[in-house]
């Protein structure tokens, strides 16, 4: 362990030279320097400061699931909450959950305790930060229809912004346009609702994920926004590609809005698959799909 290791070392758990691949879905990446996972805000806190006086870049990843790492190295630190700001509780129809906690794992948790709103997210791969900062979301529900209020760790400072503050709209937040905000918990506002009646739409839910989405390969879920007047998949099963193939990257014969990494792909397989892709519907629909999938570490 370097110096910036030890140091870091103090306030949290740290491993250094850890392979992207191994923290993101889709299973491609170079490897970042520093990984580290706070113990708390207090050790946050300290750690952010480090950060700031060594100058070094830092990134918060959740599950990673909605990453395409460059094959680069990452010469910064990953923070992930994952392993420590993975609690939540319920207060009446209130749940208050912190950034790292599963979103599977808190959407049973709600439909054991009679709590209806997050059945949409029971089968996102996810954090309850990373689905917050994205606005995930499915079955025409998003987390914005749920969050209240989120606890935010900005200019060195600890506070609650409501959620009329955080600019929701399709899979878009004003934390995408503040990068240094750092997501520490969510507030909700479910409903009180049958547990097996959550339990069933729940299942429904899971059969339709299992059906339609490959969910046996790596993937980071759907790669493009969906345009605002027809699906993505429509344009790119237009242009023939289900199936199509860069390298280990492939368009999934599944559902054609996913790219699966077939066979050990790398970043740029990857990239010049969404390229083409962006090209030919572009081409033959005069249509720009935007990726939903976000791009790290790229030079
Ligand atoms: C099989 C599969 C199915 C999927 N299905 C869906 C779906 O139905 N609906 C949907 O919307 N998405 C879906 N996704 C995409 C993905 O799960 C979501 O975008 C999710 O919100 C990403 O969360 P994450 O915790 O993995 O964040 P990551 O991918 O790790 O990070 C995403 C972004 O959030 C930021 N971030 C994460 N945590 C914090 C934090 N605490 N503070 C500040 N910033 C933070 C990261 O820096 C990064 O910019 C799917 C993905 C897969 C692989």
């Amino acid at each position: 362990m370097d110096q910036m290791a030890n140091e870091l070392a103090q306030f949290s758990q740290v491993e250094t030279w850890v392979p992207l691949k191994n923290m993101t879905t889709l299973r491609i990446g170079g490897r970042a320097h520093y990984v580290c996972y706070p113990e708390n805000t207090v050790a946050l806190d300290s750690i952010m400061k480090m950060i700031e006086k060594a100058g070094l870049p830092y990134k918060m990843f959740g599950k990673g699931s909605n990453l395409l790492c460059s094959d680069d190295d990452f010469e910064g630190v990953v923070i992930r909450l994952d392993r420590h700001f993975n609690d939540f509780y319920f207060k009446g129809t209130t749940v208050i959950a912190q950034a790292g906690c599963s979103i599977i794992v808190l959407a049973n948790e709600c439909m054991k305790n009679g709590l209806s709103g997050l059945e949409f997210a029971s089968g996102i791969p996810a954090t309850v930060g990373g689905t917050a900062y994205m606005n995930a979301g499915a079955y025409k529900s998003s987390m914005s229809d749920v969050i209240d209020s989120v606890f935010i760790y900005r200019n060195g400072r600890f506070e609650w912004i409501p959620v009329s503050e955080c600019e929701y709209s399709y899979r878009t937040s004003v934390f995408q346009k503040q990068p240094d905000w750092i997501i520490i918990a969510v507030r909700m506002q479910l409903k009180q609702g049958d547990p097996d009646e959550i339990r069933d739409l729940m299942e429904r839910r899971r059969e339709r994920r299992m059906s339609s989405q490959p969910l046996d390969k790596p993937s980071c879920g759907s790669v493009f926004h969906n345009p605002e007047n027809v699906p993505a998949w429509k344009l790119i099963e237009g242009i023939g590609y289900r199936g199509h193939r860069v390298g280990g990257a492939k368009v999934s014969e599944k559902h054609v809005n996913f790219i699966v990494n077939e066979d050990h792909a790398n970043a740029e397989d990857f990239l010049s698959l969404v390229t083409e892709i962006q090209q030919k519907v572009k081409e033959q629909y005069g249509v720009d799909l935007h990726m939903e999938v976000e791009k790290f570490n790229w030079r």
